[in-house]
């Protein structure tokens, strides 16, 4: 899901929840943001460049490299050190919490765009709706989303071919050099 997306989920947990647990949900809205940092800090220590803007557009390319998926802080070895942490020293548990929001907020996020996804490659009939191409590169383009958090509609998605999926990030991109469209975890 794209950070912003977390950032307003997290914002209006935290306010529900700040009149019964006070700065613990501070914490726990601290956490549930800076757990997307593994994705910035795999682009600089592998691109060698610090540019943020930068980032997000590697991330927003329709195919970035595999490697760039690893996200070693929504990893269950960390959110079990994040649960280790907590057990050892109570006052952790929120940031623990917030960690473990945040990756289950992704998981429901990813099912429902794959299943949107999957609508839109069938009513397509897998064909490329740009070029007419049917073949095993024809995935399912994220044509357009929400400003703010994310919509499941099937009319959001279009199949796409290869080269003319590389083509509609780019065409998006040079429009909107510095919109922040998507940052991986919610790509294609
Ligand atoms: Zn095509
Ligand atoms: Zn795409």
């Amino acid at each position: 899901m794209r950070v912003r997306d977390h950032i307003a989920l997290s914002t209006a947990a935290a306010a529900l929840l700040y009149p019964f647990v006070g700065k613990r949900a501070a914490l726990a809205w601290g956490a549930s943001i800076l757990i997307d940092v593994d994705h910035y800090l795999w682009f600089v220590a592998n691109e060698r460049r610090l540019d943020p803007v930068a980032a997000l557009q590697f991330f927003n390319a329709a195919h970035p490299p595999p490697a760039s998926n690893v996200r070693w802080l929504h990893s269950p070895v960390a959110l079990a050190g994040a649960a280790v942490a907590a057990a050892k020293r109570r006052a952790l548990l929120p940031a623990a919490l917030g960690m473990a929001a945040h990756v289950a907020v992704d998981i429901y996020h990813d099912s429902r765009m794959k299943r949107a996804q999957a609508a839109a490659l069938v009513r397509d009939g897998y064909r490329c709706q740009e070029c007419g191409a049917k073949d095993e590169t024809v995935t399912a383009h994220t044509r357009s989303q929400p400003v703010l958090l994310p919509s499941y509609k099937v009319g959001n998605f279009v199949a796409l071919c290869g080269p003319c999926h590389a083509a509609a990030h780019q065409l998006d991109t040079r429009r909107h050099p510095r919109r922040l469209t998507r940052v991986a975890g919610s790509r294609a």
